[in-house]
Protein backbone atom coordinates (compact mmCIF):
# COMPACT_ATOMS: atom_id res chain seq x y z
CA UNK A 1 0.00 0.00 0.00
CA UNK A 2 1.48 3.04 -0.88
CA UNK A 3 2.10 6.25 1.22
CA UNK A 4 -1.44 8.06 2.33
CA UNK A 5 -2.08 11.13 0.47
CA UNK A 6 -2.97 12.96 4.09
CA UNK A 7 -0.83 12.88 7.25
CA UNK A 8 -3.38 14.47 9.59
CA UNK A 9 -6.83 14.55 8.91
CA UNK A 10 -9.87 16.11 10.66
CA UNK A 11 -12.93 14.73 10.31
CA UNK A 12 -16.40 16.46 10.40
CA UNK A 13 -19.17 14.51 10.96
CA UNK A 14 -22.61 15.24 11.54
CA UNK A 15 -24.86 14.59 14.32
CA UNK A 16 -27.73 14.15 12.63
CA UNK A 17 -26.27 11.62 10.46
CA UNK A 18 -25.66 9.27 13.58
CA UNK A 19 -29.52 9.29 13.67
CA UNK A 20 -32.35 6.85 12.89
CA UNK A 21 -36.23 7.59 12.93
CA UNK A 22 -36.09 5.12 15.86
CA UNK A 23 -33.01 5.41 17.57
CA UNK A 24 -30.94 9.10 17.94
CA UNK A 25 -27.78 7.16 17.92
CA UNK A 26 -27.94 4.24 16.11
CA UNK A 27 -25.56 2.04 18.16
CA UNK A 28 -25.09 0.56 14.13
CA UNK A 29 -23.81 4.02 12.42
CA UNK A 30 -21.38 4.75 15.72
CA UNK A 31 -19.59 0.84 14.71
CA UNK A 32 -19.46 1.87 10.89
CA UNK A 33 -17.86 4.98 11.30
CA UNK A 34 -15.42 3.32 13.96
CA UNK A 35 -14.64 0.52 11.90
CA UNK A 36 -14.19 3.20 8.78
CA UNK A 37 -11.56 5.54 11.35
CA UNK A 38 -9.55 2.02 12.07
CA UNK A 39 -8.49 1.34 8.80
CA UNK A 40 -7.78 4.92 8.07
CA UNK A 41 -5.89 5.00 11.62
CA UNK A 42 -4.22 1.91 10.62
CA UNK A 43 -2.79 3.69 7.42
CA UNK A 44 -0.93 6.28 9.84
CA UNK A 45 -2.98 8.32 9.49
CA UNK A 46 -3.65 11.25 12.43
CA UNK A 47 -7.04 11.40 12.83
CA UNK A 48 -8.77 14.25 14.71
CA UNK A 49 -12.75 14.31 14.48
CA UNK A 50 -15.43 16.92 15.04
CA UNK A 51 -18.75 15.88 15.62
CA UNK A 52 -22.09 18.06 15.32
CA UNK A 53 -25.39 17.85 17.84
CA UNK A 54 -28.11 17.96 15.25
CA UNK A 55 -29.76 14.66 16.52
CA UNK A 56 -30.04 16.29 19.65
CA UNK A 57 -30.39 19.58 19.69
CA UNK A 58 -29.92 22.64 17.45
CA UNK A 59 -29.97 26.16 18.84
CA UNK A 60 -31.80 27.19 15.70
CA UNK A 61 -34.68 25.21 17.26
CA UNK A 62 -34.73 27.14 20.39
CA UNK A 63 -37.14 29.73 19.30
CA UNK A 64 -39.93 27.54 18.59
CA UNK A 65 -39.59 25.60 22.19
CA UNK A 66 -39.49 29.12 23.75
CA UNK A 67 -35.85 29.21 24.65
CA UNK A 68 -33.49 31.98 23.53
CA UNK A 69 -30.98 31.45 20.47
CA UNK A 70 -28.15 31.66 23.23
CA UNK A 71 -29.14 29.09 25.90
CA UNK A 72 -30.17 27.05 22.65
CA UNK A 73 -26.64 27.50 21.45
CA UNK A 74 -25.39 26.26 24.37
CA UNK A 75 -27.42 23.48 24.52
CA UNK A 76 -26.51 22.32 21.36
CA UNK A 77 -23.16 22.60 21.70
CA UNK A 78 -23.31 20.23 24.95
CA UNK A 79 -25.20 17.86 22.57
CA UNK A 80 -22.25 17.19 20.92
CA UNK A 81 -20.46 16.50 23.97
CA UNK A 82 -23.07 13.65 23.97
CA UNK A 83 -22.04 12.47 20.49
CA UNK A 84 -18.47 13.07 21.02
CA UNK A 85 -18.68 10.61 24.11
CA UNK A 86 -20.63 8.08 22.16
CA UNK A 87 -17.94 8.10 19.40
CA UNK A 88 -15.11 7.76 21.72
CA UNK A 89 -16.75 4.58 22.91
CA UNK A 90 -17.31 3.07 19.79
CA UNK A 91 -13.44 3.99 18.95
CA UNK A 92 -12.71 2.66 21.73
CA UNK A 93 -14.41 -1.06 21.34
CA UNK A 94 -12.29 -1.02 18.07
CA UNK A 95 -9.23 -0.67 19.86
CA UNK A 96 -8.11 2.82 18.94
CA UNK A 97 -6.61 4.88 21.69
CA UNK A 98 -8.75 8.32 22.22
CA UNK A 99 -9.26 11.82 23.87
CA UNK A 100 -12.52 14.06 23.92
CA UNK A 101 -11.36 17.72 24.40
CA UNK A 102 -13.77 20.05 24.94
CA UNK A 103 -14.55 23.86 24.30
CA UNK A 104 -16.64 24.04 27.02
CA UNK A 105 -15.14 22.50 30.68
CA UNK A 106 -16.67 18.98 31.49
CA UNK A 107 -13.95 17.71 33.30
CA UNK A 108 -15.38 15.09 35.12
CA UNK A 109 -15.47 13.08 31.61
CA UNK A 110 -13.39 15.23 29.05
CA UNK A 111 -10.15 17.08 28.85
CA UNK A 112 -10.40 21.20 27.86
CA UNK A 113 -9.10 21.84 24.65
CA UNK A 114 -5.63 22.66 24.58
CA UNK A 115 -4.21 23.09 21.33
CA UNK A 116 -0.62 21.94 21.94
CA UNK A 117 -2.51 18.70 24.08
CA UNK A 118 -3.97 18.20 21.28
CA UNK A 119 -1.10 18.02 18.74
CA UNK A 120 1.01 16.10 21.01
CA UNK A 121 -2.35 13.44 21.72
CA UNK A 122 -2.34 13.47 17.76
CA UNK A 123 1.22 12.31 17.38
CA UNK A 124 1.00 9.83 19.33
CA UNK A 125 -1.22 8.01 17.44
CA UNK A 126 -4.63 8.93 19.71
CA UNK A 127 -7.56 9.69 17.73
CA UNK A 128 -8.89 13.69 19.03
CA UNK A 129 -12.35 14.10 19.31
CA UNK A 130 -13.56 17.89 19.62
CA UNK A 131 -16.46 18.29 21.18
CA UNK A 132 -18.64 21.68 22.71
CA UNK A 133 -18.10 23.21 19.25
CA UNK A 134 -16.64 26.56 19.38
CA UNK A 135 -17.24 27.23 22.74
CA UNK A 136 -19.27 30.13 21.70
CA UNK A 137 -22.78 30.76 20.55
CA UNK A 138 -23.94 31.63 16.54
CA UNK A 139 -21.24 29.11 15.36
CA UNK A 140 -21.43 25.41 13.81
CA UNK A 141 -20.14 22.41 14.25
CA UNK A 142 -18.73 23.12 10.20
CA UNK A 143 -16.87 26.43 11.49
CA UNK A 144 -15.33 24.37 14.32
CA UNK A 145 -14.29 21.78 11.83
CA UNK A 146 -12.61 24.48 10.11
CA UNK A 147 -11.13 26.58 13.42
CA UNK A 148 -9.99 23.08 15.08
CA UNK A 149 -8.26 21.76 11.33
CA UNK A 150 -5.97 25.13 11.00
CA UNK A 151 -4.94 25.03 15.12
CA UNK A 152 -3.68 21.50 14.46
CA UNK A 153 -2.52 22.14 10.95
CA UNK A 154 -4.22 19.37 9.57
CA UNK A 155 -3.95 18.65 5.75
CA UNK A 156 -7.39 18.71 5.04
CA UNK A 157 -11.10 18.76 6.24
CA UNK A 158 -13.22 15.47 5.55
CA UNK A 159 -16.96 16.48 5.26
CA UNK A 160 -18.55 13.26 5.89
CA UNK A 161 -22.19 13.22 4.51
CA UNK A 162 -24.73 10.73 3.28
CA UNK A 163 -23.88 11.67 -0.21
CA UNK A 164 -21.16 11.28 -3.06
CA UNK A 165 -20.03 15.04 -3.59
CA UNK A 166 -21.45 18.21 -4.41
CA UNK A 167 -23.42 17.66 -7.45
CA UNK A 168 -24.37 19.70 -10.70
CA UNK A 169 -28.02 19.66 -9.30
CA UNK A 170 -29.73 17.39 -6.52
CA UNK A 171 -28.72 13.45 -7.85
CA UNK A 172 -32.17 12.77 -6.15
CA UNK A 173 -34.29 14.89 -8.09
CA UNK A 174 -32.26 15.02 -11.47
CA UNK A 175 -30.47 11.85 -12.81
CA UNK A 176 -28.84 13.77 -15.20
CA UNK A 177 -26.91 15.35 -12.09
CA UNK A 178 -23.18 14.75 -12.08
CA UNK A 179 -20.60 15.03 -9.37
CA UNK A 180 -18.19 17.93 -9.34
CA UNK A 181 -14.66 16.41 -8.55
CA UNK A 182 -13.00 19.88 -7.89
CA UNK A 183 -14.67 23.09 -6.98
CA UNK A 184 -12.86 26.38 -6.00
CA UNK A 185 -13.57 27.99 -2.66
CA UNK A 186 -15.35 30.96 -4.92
CA UNK A 187 -17.46 28.76 -6.55
CA UNK A 188 -18.56 26.96 -3.67
CA UNK A 189 -19.44 29.96 -1.70
CA UNK A 190 -21.30 31.44 -4.96
CA UNK A 191 -23.55 28.79 -5.48
CA UNK A 192 -24.54 29.16 -1.84
CA UNK A 193 -23.64 25.80 -1.23
CA UNK A 194 -25.75 24.43 1.48
CA UNK A 195 -22.99 21.43 2.35
CA UNK A 196 -21.25 23.91 4.75
CA UNK A 197 -21.83 27.20 5.94
CA UNK A 198 -20.01 30.31 4.54
CA UNK A 199 -18.14 30.73 7.62
CA UNK A 200 -16.52 27.56 7.46
CA UNK A 201 -15.66 28.00 3.72
CA UNK A 202 -13.83 31.11 4.54
CA UNK A 203 -12.03 30.19 7.60
CA UNK A 204 -10.52 27.62 5.19
CA UNK A 205 -10.24 29.81 2.03
CA UNK A 206 -8.40 32.34 3.81
CA UNK A 207 -5.73 29.63 5.30
CA UNK A 208 -5.57 27.75 2.16
CA UNK A 209 -6.93 24.65 3.71
CA UNK A 210 -8.56 22.54 1.37
CA UNK A 211 -12.11 20.55 2.12
CA UNK A 212 -13.12 17.26 0.67
CA UNK A 213 -17.15 16.67 0.71
CA UNK A 214 -17.48 12.88 0.91
CA UNK A 215 -20.27 9.94 1.76
CA UNK A 216 -18.96 8.77 4.58
CA UNK A 217 -21.97 6.02 4.75
CA UNK A 218 -19.76 3.90 1.95
CA UNK A 219 -17.35 1.18 3.26
CA UNK A 220 -13.61 2.08 2.18
CA UNK A 221 -14.54 5.56 1.18
CA UNK A 222 -12.42 7.39 3.73
CA UNK A 223 -9.77 4.83 3.32
CA UNK A 224 -9.62 4.85 -0.43
CA UNK A 225 -10.07 8.95 -0.22
CA UNK A 226 -7.06 9.31 2.01
CA UNK A 227 -4.63 7.13 -0.09
CA UNK A 228 -5.23 9.75 -3.09
CA UNK A 229 -8.59 7.63 -5.05
CA UNK A 230 -11.12 10.28 -6.85
CA UNK A 231 -13.66 10.23 -3.96
CA UNK A 232 -16.17 12.88 -3.03
CA UNK A 233 -15.61 17.18 -4.34
CA UNK A 234 -12.30 18.68 -3.55
CA UNK A 235 -12.94 22.59 -2.59
CA UNK A 236 -9.75 24.05 -2.73
N1 LIG B 1 -23.15 25.32 18.27
C1 LIG B 1 -22.74 26.57 18.71
N2 LIG B 1 -21.44 26.95 18.56
C2 LIG B 1 -20.51 26.14 17.98
C3 LIG B 1 -20.93 24.87 17.49
C4 LIG B 1 -22.24 24.49 17.66
O1 LIG B 1 -23.56 27.34 19.23
O2 LIG B 1 -19.33 26.52 17.89
C5 LIG B 1 -24.53 24.88 18.50
C6 LIG B 1 -25.53 25.37 17.49
O3 LIG B 1 -26.73 25.67 18.18
C7 LIG B 1 -25.74 24.17 16.60
C8 LIG B 1 -25.62 23.01 17.57
O4 LIG B 1 -24.59 23.44 18.47
O5 LIG B 1 -27.00 24.18 15.99
C9 LIG B 1 -25.30 21.67 16.98
O6 LIG B 1 -24.28 21.75 16.02
P1 LIG B 1 -24.56 21.61 14.44
O7 LIG B 1 -25.92 22.13 14.09
O8 LIG B 1 -23.41 22.22 13.72
O9 LIG B 1 -24.55 20.04 14.28
P2 LIG B 1 -24.71 19.14 12.95
O10 LIG B 1 -25.56 19.87 11.97
O11 LIG B 1 -23.34 18.93 12.39
O12 LIG B 1 -25.29 17.87 13.48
Amino acid sequence: MSEPKYKRILLKLSGEALSTPTEVIDPSILDQYAAEIKKVHDLGVEVAIVIGGGNIFRGASAAKAGIDRVQGDYMGMLATVINGMAVQASLEKHGLYTRMMTAIKVEAVCEPFIRRRAMRHLEKGRIVIFGAGTGNPYFTTDSTASLRAIEIEADVVLKGTRVDGVYTADPEKDPTATRYTHLSFSEAIGKGLKIMDTTAFTLCQENNLPIIVFNMNKDGNLCDLVSGKDVGTLIS
